[in-house]
C-alpha cells in the first residue's frame, strides 16, 4: 500500500512476498532477514535497525506484564451514519478490514500493568483501514481516558494513523476535540499520559491525541506530521529539508521529547512512570461528580513531579 511514498508492511505481512514465508529483505539495509529471527527482535531488523510496523497483539505484548492485558469495548463496531460509496462501500471495507485483521476496527484498548503499574493502554493498528480515526476510535480512546482517570492510571496510547476516517466525515473529525477534552480532565486531575508515535502518525490523530502527551516520545524514523510532505512541497512551491517530518527531524524542532528505539520503550516508559507517580495520584478519589471526581479533590502534581509540558486546564 502506497502512504507518503513509503510501504506500510508489517513484518509478518512481508513474509506474504517471499517464497516459503522465512526471508525478506530490509527495505533500509537491502539485507535478507529470517523472519523469526525478526519476530523475536521486536520487528526490528537485525543489521540496521530499521523498525518494521508492529501487529498489535505484539505492541501489546511488548507493554504489558504477563497476562495483565484485559480489553475493553473491543465489540464497538462502526456505523455508516453517511452511507457513504466510493470505489467501495464503507460496510464493505469494514467487512473486508475485520476479515484481514480479525478485529472490528483500528485500535485496542484496555487496563494492563506495566512494570508493576496499572495503566490505561491504547494500541492503533495500521493494518485496519490505515489506523485511520472514525467514531469508534474516538470513542475508545475517550472511554480509556476517561476509565484510566476515574481510576487514577496513568494512559499510554501507542499512535498510528492515516488521519481522519473520510468515510465518516464530520463524525471523524469530532472525535479530535472528543479525545482532547478528555485528555484535559485526566491532566487536571494530575495524572500522566504519555504517547508513542510511530510509523506513521498524521493527520487528524496527529494533530490531536498524539502530540498532548506529558512527554511525547517516538521510534526511530517515524513519519510525523499534519499534511504529507507532497502536499506541503506542492502548497508551498520550496524544497524542503533532508528528513523533513521524520522523528530526527522533529526532535530538533521542539515537536518531540525523546526517541527512543523499541528494544528500550517499555523500560523508559517504566523510567518515566517510576519518576511521576505522585502519592497524590494514589489517594482514593469520591466517585460523585463529572468524571467522579469533585474540582476540590483535585490535586495538582508536586513541582518536582509534574513535567514541564503538564497542561494547566
Ligand atoms: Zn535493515
Amino acid at each position: 500500500m502506497a502512504f507518503f511514498g513509503k510501504r506500510i508492511l508489517s513484518f509478518r505481512n512481508r513474509k506474504k512476498d517471499t517464497p516459503g514465508g522465512l526471508w525478506d529483505s530490509c527495505p533500509s539495509c537491502k539485507e535478507m532477514l529470517y523472519l523469526k529471527e525478526m519476530k523475536e527482535a521486536q520487528g526490528v531488523c537485525t543489521h540496521c535497525s530499521h523498525h518494521f510496523s508492529l501487529p498489535r497483539e505484539d505492541r501489546i505484548a511488548m507493554f504489558a506484564d504477563a497476562g495483565s492485558f484485559e480489553e475493553w469495548d473491543g465489540d464497538l463496531t462502526s456505523v455508516d451514519t453517511l452511507k457513504f460509496t466510493g470505489t467501495a462501500s464503507y460496510t464493505d471495507k469494514l467487512a473486508e478490514n475485520l476479515l484481514k485483521t480479525g478485529y472490528k476496527d483500528a485500535i485496542s484498548c484496555g487496563k494492563t500493568r506495566v512494570g508493576g503499574f496499572d495503566v490505561g493502554l491504547g494500541v492503533m493498528d495500521f493494518k485496519f483501514l490505515g489506523a485511520s480515526m472514525g467514531a469508534v476510535v474516538g470513542e475508545k480512546v475517550t472511554r480509556l481516558i476517561e476509565r484510566s482517570t476515574e481510576a487514577r492510571m496513568p494512559v499510554l496510547l501507542v499512535c498510528a494513523s492515516g488521519g481522519a476516517r473520510m468515510y465518516e466525515g464530520l463524525f471523524s473529525l469530532m472525535q479530535m476535540a472528543k479525545t482532547s477534552g478528555a485528555l484535559a480532565r485526566h491532566a487536571k486531575a494530575g495524572l500522566p499520559y504519555i504517547p508513542i508515535l510511530t510509523h506513521p502518525t498524521t493527520a487528524g490523530v496527529m494533530a490531536s491525541f498524539a502530540t498532548l502527551g506529558d512527554v511525547i516520545i517516538a521510534e526511530p524514523e517515524a513519519l510525523i506530521g499534519f499534511a504529507g510532505p507532497r502536499v506541503i512541497k506542492e502548497t508551498t512551491q520550496q524544497d524542503l529539508p533532508d528528513g523533513f517530518q521524520r522523528s530526527e527531524f522533529l526532535i530538533k524542532h521542539g515537536l518531540l521529547d525523546m526517541i527512543v528505539h523499541r528494544h528500550d520503550l517499555k523500560q523508559r516508559v517504566v523510567d518515566l512512570l517510576n519518576f511521576w507517580m505522585p502519592e497524590s495520584s494514589q489517594r482514593p478519589v469520591p466517585v460523585d461528580g463529572p468524571m467522579g471526581i469533585k474540582q476540590e479533590d483535585v490535586v495538582e502534581a508536586p513541582t518536582k513531579n509534574t513535567p514541564a509540558k503538564r497542561r494547566k486546564s
